[in-house]
């Protein structure tokens, strides 16, 4: 299929980007560099615009006589959409609101859309069902949540097919080293427990230890990079003109900052130095997905889990140390990568307190 990749150059757009090419779809990718690294898609057809530039995506879209469009570009840091919320309004909703205006324009009837579990705000159950009510606590979350709605009604009135994903913590990096996270700066958890581990950072800080969980941190459901990718494709696979698909896409198993921090200690054998600080605005405690209704977009990733899982029983975390140890004064190459895999594919098998 020919996929205009908004955000391409993005994390998880980036690891979406490469499956989609490695399956054989035609991917150009759609990327202002705000966020994202060309380097990620180096080898992919690109063009820099921005999702403001409604001329620029329609060109493309003609150019490369695109079918469906994976939307990826966003804004995504919780804590920064509620300190300055005007900035994530304009560009993740007016940005998703012009695409879908130039995918009209075009004739385009099929897009995947990255939401997230931050629709849900507080969790009235766990594990979260894709019924359950979407509350955002956070401005982020409502800019997911608002276009979540643009696309169920644009559906209905015009007969788009989309596949709202709802991401939980997404984690990880390709297992052959080529990509990863990197954001900067950076603030999500496991990059900057690995930070502390190569000696980049001297400590890692807990945000909040007072939280209704067992531990008192915050519980999550990290999910690898590689299987949002999976689910991806699978659901572009899928859609057809009028459909619409709401999907969780997590694991079914939490885990707390603490439990985290400790399997990266493990990983890694590593001291984590950690200090505790106060809670993070726009944090629910604890976000756990109900994965079962994504199954149909999981077949291929659960046989990868079951092969990770026997590679982890078979001593890949002796391996993420070694490899570690080996890193310390180029911790900027691809093998830092491979440990970040490591430890999220690791997050996949520790015991959960659920
Ligand atoms: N967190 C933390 N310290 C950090 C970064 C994150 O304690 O330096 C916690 C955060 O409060 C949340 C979890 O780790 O409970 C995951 O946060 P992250 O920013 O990685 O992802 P998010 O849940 O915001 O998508």
């Amino acid at each position: 299929m020919r996929v205009l990749v908004t955000g391409g150059a993005g994390y998880v757009g980036s690891h979406a980007a490469k499956l989609l090419a490695e399956t054989g779809h035609d991917v150009l990718i759609v990327d202002n560099l705000s966020e994202g690294h060309r380097p990620a898609v180096s080898k992919l057809p690109f063009v820099s615009a921005s999702l403001l530039e409604p001329e620029r995506l329609i060109g493309a879209m003609q150019d490369h006589n695109t079918e469906a469009v994976m939307h990826f570009a966003a804004f995504a840091y919780v804590g920064v959409s509620v300190k300055d919320p005007a900035v994530y309004y304009h560009n993740n909703i007016v940005g998703s609101l012009t695409l879908l205006a130039a995918m009209r324009a075009v004739g385009v009837d099929r897009i995947v859309f990255s939401s997230s579990c931050a629709t849900y705000g507080n969790p009235q159950r766990i594990p979260l069902t894709e019924d359950h009510p979407q509350n955002p606590i956070s401005p982020y979350g409502y800019t997911k949540l608002v276009i979540e709605r643009a696309l169920a009604d644009y559906s209905h009135a015009y007969g788009i097919g989309y596949a709202a994903l709802r991401y939980f913590n997404a984690s990880g990096a390709a297992a052959d080293g080529t990509l990863g996270e990197d954001h900067d700066p950076e603030t999500h958890l496991i990059p900057l427990i690995l930070q502390v581990a190569l000696g980049q950072r001297e400590y890692v800080e807990v945000f909040g230890t007072d939280y209704p969980t067992p531990d008192g941190t915050c519980i999550r459901d990290y999910i690898h990079v590689d299987d949002l990718a999976t689910a991806h494709v699978a659901a572009l696979e899928k859609l057809q003109p009028g459909m619409q698909l709401k999907l969780n896409l997590g694991t079914g198993h939490g885990a707390s900052v603490q439990e985290v921090i400790d399997l990266c200690r493990e990983v890694t054998g590593r001291p984590i130095n950690v200090h505790t600080v106060g809670r993070r605005e726009g944090d629910p405690p604890q976000l756990v997905a109900d994965a079962s209704a994504a199954k149909f977009a999981n077949a291929a990733s659960e046989a990868r889990l079951a092969l990770g899982e026997i590679q982890m029983k078979s001593g890949e975390r002796a391996a993420g140390r070694a490899l570690l140890k080996s890193l310390e004064k180029d911790s900027s190459n691809a093998g830092f990568l491979v440990v970040a895999h490591k430890a999220a594919a690791a997050l996949r098998f520790a015991p959960s307190r659920q």
